[in-house]
């Protein structure tokens, strides 16, 4: 019998022997732990009826763009001047949905065509954020993949798609520890991307930094300021940066900010007033009062990292430790963010993905991290191991290891 064989074999009995046992684990979305969520329980004790007097006009209508002190925090986390910074909801995604909108009805400026009205295309780093690819579905915004790469997506390719296709109006990024192979944009990346031409004047960057202050290893990675770069580049009206305090605080009761040009928040907040008189002005009182200032937010996200790096060695040892060969998988140890991305042999992903739900472990559906659901080789699994305590997540390991065995070696057996 081979070596390919005889390992082949007895997978295939450990994987039976899990089909015997009871497994309940759901590791689909990087939601964060109950331990982390009790970091900021005290947040909910931070407002007092006492102190009412002194913060009488944010309990009321007004201050559509958000109340000075959380402007100044995100000025400081985004380094731009409070300016160029609008306070939005609860959360990220709804201001980039709502950006997306009005860019289809209204267009870009108040010049500039709706986007409806056009043809209308979207660069797509890939792997990527399924939301992100939900978002231009909707629209009937067809997307274009781009490779990720580990500095950023390949801008060979980017530049060349931009520069002769007046369609493409915009592309997605999450430039600092990316969902989901967790890679950061490189200081090229970033000045590429502020001064390549494109054809279309109405060209928009949506910045995602949803994982800006999620370290998890010893050195805080910093990438360059795109709304810097583009202002120095000649195109200042180019990038929409936003972020959230969801994996900081409460997902769905954080805040979200956009920093942006001053002339993209005036005409964004003109547009934005039809559909709120503003946000909820106490939740970001409560979030200001809560962290002090960014000092305090990057000790509070320092907590973060002390439950959730443990977490990111597990996923690491159980790859290195459990594999049949580090040829039939690949993988990266992210040094913040929330995901890691395993790449398995061409043709594999669903079919561990799914083995991996018969046996009762929920993992993201392969494909979900390509724009259509559709990964063209089959290849990308992407771990969320945040919401599982750590036994819990090296009994999930464990199981991805048998079925990642198990599928890739009865592949290579067959094609032997
Ligand atoms: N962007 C990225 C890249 C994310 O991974 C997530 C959460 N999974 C979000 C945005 C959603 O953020 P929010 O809760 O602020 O809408």
């Amino acid at each position: 019998m081979t070596n390919i064989q005889e390992a082949l074999q007895s997978y295939s009995a450990q994987y039976d022997q899990l089909m015997k046992e009871d497994i309940n684990i759901d590791m689909t979305r990087g939601k964060p732990s109950g331990e982390q969520l009790a970091l900021s329980f005290e947040m909910l004790d931070v407002l007092k009826s006492k102190d009412a007097d002194t913060y009488l006009s944010y309990f009321n209508y007004g201050i559509p763009s958000g109340i000075p002190e959380a402007k100044a925090l995100f000025a400081d986390l985004f380094d731009v001047s409070q300016n160029e910074i609008y306070i939005g909801g609860n959360s990220s995604l709804n201001l980039m949905h709502d950006m997306v909108n009005k860019f289809m009805f209204y267009g870009v400026s108040e010049d500039a065509l709706p986007w409806k009205d056009q043809q209308v295309k979207f660069l797509c780093p890939v792997p990527g954020y399924d939301r992100h690819f939900t978002i231009c579905e909707s629209y009937g915004i067809e997307m274009i993949p781009v490779t990720m790469t580990d500095h950023g997506p390949d801008m060979d390719q980017v530049e060349s798609l931009v520069k002769d296709d007046p369609a493409i109006k915009g592309m997605w990024c999450v430039p600092l520890y990316s969902n989901p192979q967790g890679y950061n944009y490189s200081d090229e990346t970033v000045e590429r991307l502020a001064n390549m031409h494109t054809a279309a004047d109405d060209f928009r960057i949506i910045w995602d930094n949803a994982y800006g202050y999620h370290h998890l290893g010893e050195e805080v990675i910093k990438v360059k300021n795109l709304l810097h770069a583009c202002q120095s580049a000649g195109n200042p009206e180019r990038a929409l940066m936003v972020m959230s305090t969801s994996k900081m605080t409460f997902p769905g009761a954080g805040i979200s900010a956009l920093a942006t040009s001053e002339t993209n928040i005036k005409y964004l907040l003109s547009l934005f007033g039809v559909q709120t008189i503003g946000h909820d002005k106490l939740n970001q009182l409560r979030h200001v009062k809560f962290f002090g200032d960014k000092d305090g937010l990057i000790e509070h996200m320092r907590k973060h990292k002390e439950i959730m790096a443990p977490k990111f060695d597990v996923v690491d040892t159980y790859l290195s430790e459990k594999l049949y060969s580090p040829e039939i998988c690949k993988w990266n140890k992210p040094q913040g963010g929330y995901f890691i991305t395993i790449e398995v042999l061409d043709h594999c992903a669903s079919e561990i993905v799914e083995k991996c739900s018969v046996l009762g472990l929920k993992v993201t559906p392969a494909g979900a991290t390509h724009p259509y659901g559709k990964d063209p080789n089959d290849s990308v699994i992407r771990i969320a191991p945040s919401f599982l305590n750590v036994e819990e997540l090296k009994e999930a390991m464990d199981i991805l290891c048998v079925v990642i065995n198990y599928v890739t070696l009865n592949k290579l057996y067959e094609n032997q």
